[in-house]
């Protein structure tokens, strides 16, 4: 492919203005701002989770959009230019975007953990813009090449899948372990997949949903279970019994966020066993700590991605570990970006991929 020109290209861009408020506006191309920056084409984008609760209400938490916001933030793009110090890159190269960057000072940062850094200015994380635009400029360090047998719609998927790499490496899932995943959307689907990886020989996915269910047995897990409206123990013990480790799993791994999911986390786990919470719901919840003591369960929170998760992403799909095209419910052009959200918001797809303003569709 020849290398493109900032020139010819657009910088529209899909923007939040309030909740249920979006639009679409040319914006300023963004030029280099350090010697060690790239500028990336974006050609693919995933929606997320958060894009669509940003869409609906607004906020996160603490995160809330006061200004007009670009959405979107998993994306894959082909760089345009490079910096003087680039050395890593050239134009033409093909990428998958880590779409945050941290202060790289802070102690946090020098420990290796830049996820924690408290300066992180992360895409679509108010107040700073998204990727759901034509041209991203980016930290080169924060640019991860593709291996030729890597697309760029596979590329977009490296997002969700640090994601889930963060969290298996906080479960610390060896071989031959069982691992309990509460949730099967794209977390909890690619959590199992890379627990699978991991070499983990039992891996049960859980969820209220059967057809998710369906496809997380087809996808990666060994074990699927559809939970009951019974107490948290009881369809703790139906998890154990269906997957045979009566003593409990020894992983469990929660991506739904959702407090009977974590509640049976906590029944689940075998004595010494670790918890993660990936997922993220309702910010205070009735927990049972009692189990926590008694089982000397080693509980562990994880937050985006660290040092070494988006490269190990990449490896996982280069190396056909992680099939993550399976994920992937449809791809639309630019301008379908809010029908995109709606089928999203409904729950009628897993990962739907918005092509960048200058792809051809
Ligand atoms: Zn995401
Ligand atoms: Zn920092």
């Amino acid at each position: 492919m020849a290398p493109l020109n900032k020139n010819d290209l657009s910088n529209l861009s899909f923007i939040l203005n309030k909740p249920n408020d979006v639009s679409f506006a040319e914006r300023p191309k963004p030029s280099l701002a350090s010697p060690h920056d790239v500028l990336v084409a974006v050609n693919y984008t995933g929606i997320c989770g958060s894009d669509i609760h940003y869409w609906v209400h607004g906020a996160i938490g603490h995160y809330v959009v006061k200004d007009p916001m670009v959405l979107g933030h998993e994306s894959a793009g082909t760089v345009v230019e490079v910096g003087d110090k680039v050395t890593s890159l050239k134009p033409g190269d093909r990428v998958a975007l880590e779409p945050g960057y941290p202060c790289r000072r802070c102690t946090n940062c020098r420990a290796g953990h830049y996820n924690l850094c408290p300066e992180m200015a992360f895409a679509a994380t108010p107040p700073i813009h998204g990727t759901l635009t034509g041209l991203w400029s980016s930290p080169a360090d924060f640019c991860y090449k593709l291996p030729d047998n890597v697309s760029l719609q596979e590329g977009a998927l490296i997002e969700p899948l640090a994601v889930a790499v963060h969290i298996v490496k906080q479960a610390a899932v060896t071989p031959g372990q069982s691992v309990v995943v509460m949730g099967a959307g794209p977390v909890g689907l690619l959590c199992a997949a890379v627990a699978r990886a991991y070499g983990a020989s039992k891996v049960v996915s859980v969820d209220i949903v059967q057809s998710k269910l369906d496809f997380a047995r087809d996808f990666a897990a060994t074990h699927v279970y559809a939970s009951q409206r019974v107490s948290a123990e009881e369809n703790a013990k139906a998890i154990r019994d269906l997957a045979g480790i009566p003593s409990g799993a020894d992983a469990v791994i929660d991506a739904s966020g959702a407090e009977p999911s974590i509640q049976a986390s906590l029944h689940v786990v075998r004595n010494g066993g670790t918890y993660v919470q990936g997922g993220m719901g309702k910010p205070d919840i009735n927990f049972p700590i009692m189990a926590l003591c008694l089982k000397e369960v080693t509980a562990k929170g994880s937050f985006r991605y660290g040092a070494g998760d988006y490269a190990l992403a990449v490896e996982l799909v280069a190396s056909g570990k992680v099939d993550v095209k399976k994920l992937i419910t449809s791809v639309v052009g630019f301008k379908q970006a809010e029908e995109a959200f709606k089928k999203v918001k409904e729950g009628e797809a897993i990962k739907v991929l918005i092509a960048g303003p200058n792809e051809k569709m």
